[in-house]
């Protein structure tokens, strides 16, 4: 018995071992170059990978094992509900395959192709972005939100047959629909999420409702209007997912003469860190065709750990190569005689968790002092602004995710409904935010009067199911951070902090389920509690 589980296992690693790795690398040189070529690689590497994970009599055998409960010790039962997790969410047949890349690669190109008109004149989301931004001009930020929007209309359809694939592949699993059975496989308890997120419902009514009203008379008087003739394009973002500026410390300044990779070489040092390899196997500056964002990955979970940035000096970049290095120094100090399935965090709102409260040092008064060498006299009010930000940030971005959620659970719920109303009915009820007249659905009329600005939304399209890791990591942040007080008086600078974090929360990888993770290295279940008291 026991034989058959580890032969299991090992045939298994040996086979994914070598596909995941081209594929890392595939990836990898896509990003770095952009070169057509390099994207075809990096396609058929994932196509690969994951053909080896759709493979149904895997699948069957993993079930089968991790169901029996008769693996000889925890390590081995984890790793077999990590290849029964893993392959369960690549079970589709060939047909279904077929249909989600084809439907996906459609939308995809609408997305990336888009280019909103205005007045005759077409312009890039970094182009729109800048004018919500910066525009004093009500007619036109109202222009230039509505051409934002016209992509949803372009792609609407095809995003609600996506759902109906994803459901009917779900189904074949005994799933209810996409929704569930994309929580369930990420280990995510779908009661507990929606628990949860009502628990930060309640806790955030109150205080989003005070700063929403700060935000407004901001606005009102950025555009010269009265606040009952706000929309949501006055709050210089496509969806209100953070706050406008209020004219607060200019961050920027702080950074404009400063090097993004010594600040955050000294942060890492401060913690007993190194990351100078990292840095060093990294791609951390702009150039033509190379991916405009940022990310980090793990090879080989070998020890070849980067980061791909496009760095400049400014508060953006700077909070952004800390936190892809938290990614990083997370893989780099897990215990590398894990077997190699346990070799990683053991979820993505895991090591999301330690980078955000890594990328946040860039609004926490020690770092500000102590590593960025903000002057003593200026450092009083760029941090007391810098929290005023930092808690908006926070308040805003968990009102947009429990819209996103919503949606999400009742989009898959039935992805025939009307969900153009469902959507402003969500962002009203969240959000606060003024539904726009021309995006009112008039009982009397069945069609026209209304628009799809949900599928507006890249990540409702491609990236289904995913914003609650973010808001579950910015829980386990702050539980982190109150642990790490406690035991090291705080993070900057403090090598006990980073041993803690090494010991207790980076070397056990994946040898427990991520909830349960959480509970070992703080003691505590999660709660919601030390994030919502930092919001107080
Ligand atoms: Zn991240």
């Amino acid at each position: 018995m026991t034989n058959e589980f580890t032969q299991f296992i090992e045939t298994t690693v040996a086979q994914t071992k070598a596909l995941e790795k081209a594929y890392r690398l595939a990836e990898w040189e896509a990003a770095a170059t952009g070169t057509p070529e390099a994207n075809r690689r990096q396609q058929e590497a994932h196509a690969a990978y994951l053909r080896l994970l759709a493979d149904p009599e895997r699948h069957a055998t993993a079930k089968r094992l991790h169901e029996s409960g008769k693996a000889a010790d925890p390590l081995t039962a984890r790793q077999l509900k990590i290849i029964y997790l893993v392959t369960g969410e690549n079970q589709q047949d060939e047909a279904t395959i077929q249909q989600l890349t084809r439907l996906e690669a459609e939308i995809r190109e609408q997305y990336y192709n888009f280019r909103g008109e205005v007045g005759g004149k077409k312009l890039s989301d970094n182009e729109l972005d800048g004018i919500l931004t910066k525009s004093r001009d009500s007619a036109e930020v109202q222009a230039v939100w509505e051409a934002s929007k016209q992509v949803g209309a372009q792609v609407a359809d095809q995003v609600r047959e996506l759902a109906r694939v994803r459901n009917a592949a779900a189904r074949a699993q005994g799933f209810r629909d996409h929704f569930q059975r994309s929580l369930t496989l990420n280990e995510i308890d779908e009661g507990e999420l929606l628990a949860l997120f009502a628990q930060l419902e309640a806790a955030t009514h109150e205080p989003f409702a005070r700063l929403k009203a700060e935000v407004d008379a901001a606005r009102a008087a950025h555009f010269g209007i009265p606040v009952s003739a706000l929309r949501p394009w006055h709050y210089g973002d496509r969806f209100f997912q953070s706050p406008p500026e209020m004219g607060e410390v200019d961050m920027d300044a702080l950074f404009a003469d400063k090097d993004p990779v010594q600040l955050a070489t000294t942060t890492y040092d401060g913690l007993g860190m190194d990351v100078r390899d990292i840095l060093a196997r990294s791609d951390l500056y702009a150039r033509e065709g190379k991916n405009q964002h940022a990310f980090c990955t793990d090879i080989d979970r070998e020890g070849d750990v980067r980061t791909l940035n496009n760095l400049e000096p400014n508060h953006r970049w700077n909070e952004t190569l800390l936190h892809e290095l938290g990614h990083a120094v997370y893989d780099k100090y897990l215990d590398y005689s894990l077997p190699w399935l346990l070799r990683t965090p053991p979820h993505t709102l895991s090591t999301e968790a330690i980078a955000l409260m890594m990328g946040s040092l860039t609004y926490d008064r020690e770092w500000l002092e102590q590593i960025a060498g903000v002057p003593a006299a200026e450092a009083a009010k760029v941090s007391a602004a810098a929290r005023v930000r930092e808690r908006a940030l926070r308040l805003i971005f968990t009102r947009w995710v429990l819209v996103m959620t919503n949606f999400e659970r009742l989009l898959y719920a039935d992805p025939g409904r009307d969900l153009d109303t469902l959507w402003w009915d969500l962002v009203e009820k969240y959000q606060r935010l003024t539904r726009p007249e021309g995006r009112r659905r008039r009982p009397s009329e069945r069609s026209g009067g209304s628009a799809p600005d949900w599928a507006a939304k890249i990540h409702v399209a491609l990236y289904p199911v995913y914003y609650q890791n973010y808001e579950i990591g910015h829980l386990v942040a702050a539980q982190l951070q109150d642990r790490l007080r406690q035991h090291a008086g705080g993070i900057v600078g403090r090598k006990a902090a980073g041993q803690w974090l090494v010991e207790r929360f980076f070397r056990p990888g994946a040898s427990e389920e991520w909830a349960a993770h959480v509970k070992t290295a703080t003691g505590e279940a999660l709660t919601p509690q030390y994030f919502v008291d930092a919001l107080g």
